[in-house]
């Protein structure tokens, strides 16, 4: 455990035994759930959940910290050393479905990690220490300027809170801001297909990237979605908006029917991202 913290790897260790619990016991995990830790790093979380008798699995890249975690086997715990964006995470597991995933994640690829877990099939919940800043962006409501692609791709097929602030204190290294943990509920059954979440991201990344144009001038003139005109009117209307509606004001159920409707057949020009 004598090795510096890696910043490439994102390594802020938490040290505070209180809040190691507290994290957990948000996770509410019973014994004999499936589990999934991403990035244990020294155990700081991995202790308390081996503890409350899970069958758990942890994905660690850092060779070292994978090495050490595998030195003290049990049947109910398993170290797969490798990167949690590139390896199969649902062959692990008897029942993906039924996983309870955490993570004290590095914030680098706190988006990529969340992207990942949420493609179809889903595992049961997700809680993750991020960024407080990331986790106001997802759970942030239409209107709020914070509101955009992340928190309607998260909101559309996942209920998502905010659960406590943890300070910046608790970690060694301490970072420069807080953290808070977010708590991610996917959504049975899924309001999307995998061809409706790509429709989707394609339709954020174009509205919120060209946030302060009137949305109905974003369907008909971007170049992943070209909508007709009159089609583009059309739409926002029948989900109650005036075509000079801005993105940040339309719900995530609003874009999931928009994404349904470029998906359509006589709409085929929307090209994946
Ligand atoms: N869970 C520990 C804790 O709370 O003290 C460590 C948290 S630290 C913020 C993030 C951990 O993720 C580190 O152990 C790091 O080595 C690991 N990590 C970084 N990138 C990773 C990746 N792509 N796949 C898996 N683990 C990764």
């Amino acid at each position: 455990m004598g090795n510096r913290p890696k910043r490439s790897l994102g390594q802020n260790f938490l040290v505070d035994p209180n809040i190691q619990r507290k994290i957990v016991e948000a996770a509410a995990v019973a014994p004999g759930d499936e589990v999934l830790e991403i990035g244990p790093g020294r155990g700081a979380l991995t202790r308390h959940l081996r503890a409350a008798g899970v069958r758990l699995t942890v994905v660690e890249l850092d060779d070292q910290l994978a090495a050490e975690l595998a030195a003290d086997p049990d049947e109910a715990f398993t170290v797969v050393h490798d990167d949690v964006l590139k390896v199969p995470l649902r062959p692990l597991f008897e029942s993906w479905t039924g996983v309870i995933v955490l993570g004290n994640i590095p914030y680098n690829i706190t988006t990529p990690i969340i992207f990942r877990l949420l493609e179809a099939p889903r595992p049961a919940r997700i809680l993750l220490l991020v960024q407080a800043e990331v986790a106001d962006r997802v759970v942030s409501a239409p209107g709020s300027k914070t509101y955009g692609a992340l928190s309607v791709g998260v909101q559309s097929v996942a209920r998502a809170e905010r659960l406590f602030t943890v300070p910046p204190s608790v970690f060694r290294p301490v970072p420069k801001v807080s953290s808070a943990l977010l708590r991610l509920t996917p959504m049975t059954p899924s309001p999307l297909s995998s061809a409706g979440s790509e429709t989707l991201r394609t339709l954020t990344r174009a509205a919120f990237g060209w946030r302060r144009k009137k949305l109905a001038t974003t369907l008909w003139r971007h170049p992943d979605l070209r909508m007709d005109r009159e089609e583009a009117k059309a739409a926002l209307e029948g989900l109650g908006h005036p075509p000079s509606v801005r993105p940040e004001r339309l719900s995530p159920e609003d874009f999931v029917a928009l994404a349904g409707l470029l998906a359509r057949p006589r709409c085929p020009r929307v090209r994946p991202a």
